[in-house]
């Protein structure tokens, strides 16, 4: 990979790098085809990272299909589709972790221990073996282009983060690799947690301040669905994702969910006041 970077450089051409997880949708695809337009070529990986799941957690049955992937891929124009094996990451001995403090402690990091941690930790080592001019993060892990955008600040990382929109099914339900896990009543009921979003925004726009009230209304309507389990929803600023009383207490707010639809954990955003 670090022979194949080098050789792109070496011709002063830039790579535009989206890291992923693999089981392919159309939200990476979106991600694939905006970084034709950030880079000259284009590299993607897969890469199901343990050390960003917890001990209960999905890791073992983590949906992959690696020949649909590299299908999907090709066809979306990646360049280098980068598949490294766990070993290879994480090598017997490994013991350097990277932590965006603050950041990883709130919202999904309160339930998830050291979730961020090892997504810092993979993501730094997957920009230092591609060494992408720039890289491609969805805004649907909204949290998480938050950790990646201070880790790169804060250590002086030479690389651009480009933020995408969240791509969405018909219903509404953000597009995840998780829906897979779905049961038909559980993904009927999913499309729930966006209305809930939309919800909030509406009230914004009708005058409601109070973030108590547009929670409780988006929560009232979230719960309509037996199946589906509030873990957080918060309203916060969307610069630096603290927790707001009001919506005139930030300039852009956006509300944050995670819910579990029976046994599987999806997540969702949306900005109800500005960007
Ligand atoms: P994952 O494979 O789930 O780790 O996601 C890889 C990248 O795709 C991350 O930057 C995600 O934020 C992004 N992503 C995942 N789902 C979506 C979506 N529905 N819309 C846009 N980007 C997404």
């Amino acid at each position: 990979m670090t022979a194949f970077s080098e050789k792109i450089r070496s011709y002063g051409l830039r790579i535009a790098f989206v890291p992923t997880m693999g089981f392919f949708h159309d939200g990476h695809v979106k991600l694939m085809k905006e970084a034709k337009k950030h880079g000259d070529k284009v590299v993607a990986s897969i890469f199901v990272n343990p050390a960003q799941f917890g001990k209960n957690e999905d890791f073992g049955k983590y949906p992959k299909n690696l020949e649909r992937d590299m299908e999907i891929a090709r066809k979306a124009g990646v360049d280098a589709l980068f598949v490294p094996t766990s070993e290879e990451i994480y090598p017997k001995g490994f013991q350097t972790y990277v932590e965006v403090e603050k950041l990883s402690k709130i919202l999904c990091g309160k339930f998830r221990k050291g979730h961020f941690r090892g997504v810092a930790t993979v993501v730094l080592k997957l920009f230092n073996i591609v060494n992408p001019h720039t890289a491609l993060f969805g805004k649907k892990d909204l949290q998480q282009l938050h950790v990646i955008r201070k880790m790169t600040e804060d250590l002086n990382l030479p690389v651009n983060i480009i933020a995408a929109d969240t791509i969405r099914e018909g219903d509404g339900l953000a597009m995840s690799s998780r829906n897979s896990y779905l049961k038909p009543r559980e993904r009927k009921d999913a499309a729930l947690i966006k209305e809930g979003l939309d919800l909030a925004k509406s009230l914004v726009q009708r005058g409601v301040l109070k973030t108590s009230t547009i929670k409780k209304a988006v929560r009232g309507h979230i719960s309509k669905s037996s199946l589906i389990k509030i873990q957080y929803l918060e309203i916060v600023d969307s610069s630096t994702l603290s927790k707001i009383s009001s919506i005139n207490d930030a300039e852009n707010c956006v509300i944050m969910t995670a819910c579990f639809i029976g046994s599987t954990r999806l997540i969702d955003n949306l900005a109800i006041k500005g960007k």
